[in-house]
């Protein structure tokens, strides 16, 4: 057994310090990136900020509104080819998307994730990322499952997690995988921390993430855990080159879900009404990770969206970022009594 001293800091436990500045205007701030990424050798532009594959959240109906602001969203793995065949026929922009599988295929025949994802890659070419997702993949047959992947789209980008620890952000990367989805326990209908004890505080995490991606010429998503648009920017800064959300997005009009006495549903992808939902069978060994919440109908999806670049964008001008990409290099932070934040940014 061993204890590591150092303490792990969660978004909620430090505040950027600002500093002077020369931009003038939030406007002046490029919140587009260009990535190049390592295994696919593929060059990508957008603004770094992703809708999580979630129901309710990663819906072709937010997709339509993200992509206006050329974000991602990685799509739901549930839908059918038939429902993809009418997203795409009604203005879903190929560009901003990522299917999504998870790795059923290898443990089960008649997995139908992959085959689906592949099908869906087959008829859409266009389609430029898989995100391979599984709620923990530090399993040697996870790693071995990104590197099929990557025998089988050499020129994919491919995102692979979720894991929380810098040697396995190496361990994926040596793998195939191109961009690694950062986050053990953060989320805001996960309950892997009560469940299972297990995590790492999301802000500490993701800069060694970012730390160990980064030195290999990797790149990595922060998933899970803001609840704010200073959230995001604090992941940017901690070293994210995206920030995946889901609650943020989450019950508003896009999501698809049931909306009733105006409110909105809203679960996680491992909660007893996931698989209820995704008529997914309970083998007796596997305890719920992920809880069911009710939230209320927030309407339109396109303020929030806004409300959360507006948020990045300010961040930038306080600390004198004039691009996104410049965060963690003007970034200052101080730690700070976790109450009085939370307090403040609520
Ligand atoms: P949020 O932005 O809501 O804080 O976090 C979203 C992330 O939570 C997702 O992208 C995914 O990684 C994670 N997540 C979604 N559903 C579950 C679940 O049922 N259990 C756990 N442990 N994590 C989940």
């Amino acid at each position: 057994m061993r204890i590591i001293e150092d303490v792990k800091l969660d978004y909620a436990d430090v505040l950027f310090q600002p500093k002077r500045s020369k931009l003038e205007s939030r406007r002046d701030v490029e919140m587009l990136r260009t990535f190049t990424f390592h295994n696919s050798d593929r060059t990508f532009q957008c603004l770094p900020i992703m809708a999580s594959n979630m129901d309710g959240v990663g819906t072709f109906s937010v997709a339509k509104v993200l992509q206006q602001h050329k974000m991602m969203t990685v799509i739901r793995k549930h839908y059918k080819i038939e429902e993809w065949q009418n997203a795409i026929g009604n203005g879903l922009n190929l560009k901003y998307l990522s299917v999504c599988t998870g790795t059923a295929a290898i443990w089960k025949k008649d997995a139908e994730d992959y085959a689906l994802a592949k099908e869906v890659l087959e008829r859409w070419p266009d389609i430029k990322f898989i995100t391979i997702d599984v709620a923990n993949a530090y399993h040697q047959n996870y790693a071995d499952f990104v590197a099929r992947v990557r025998d089988d789209y050499p020129d994919k980008i491919i995102i692979a997690g979720n894991i929380i620890t810098p040697e396995m952000v190496e361990e994926l990367i040596i793998k195939g995988a191109d961009i690694i989805k950062c986050g053990i326990g953060p989320g805001s209908v996960c309950i892997t921390r009560t469940m299972t004890g297990v995590g790492v505080p999301q802000f500490s995490g993701v800069m060694e993430c970012a730390d160990a991606a980064h030195g290999v010429g990797g790149h990595i998503i922060a998933d899970g855990g803001c609840n704010t648009p200073g959230d995001v920017s604090k992941a940017f800064g901690a070293g994210a080159d995206f920030v995946m959300l889901g609650g943020m997005l989450a019950g508003h009009d896009e999501s698809e879900g049931k909306i009733e006495d105006g409110k909105v549903e809203f679960y996680g992808m491992a909660s007893d009404r996931a698989m209820e939902v995704h008529g997914a069978r309970k083998d007796g060994y596997r305890g719920a990770e992920g809880k069911s919440v009710l939230l209320d109908n927030r309407g339109p999806i396109e303020p929030t969206v806004i409300e959360i670049i507006g948020g990045v964008r300010s961040t930038c001008t306080y600390i004198g970022a004039r691009r996104i990409k410049d965060m963690p290099k003007c970034a200052t932070f101080v730690k700070v009594n976790n109450t009085i934040n939370k307090v403040y940014s609520s």
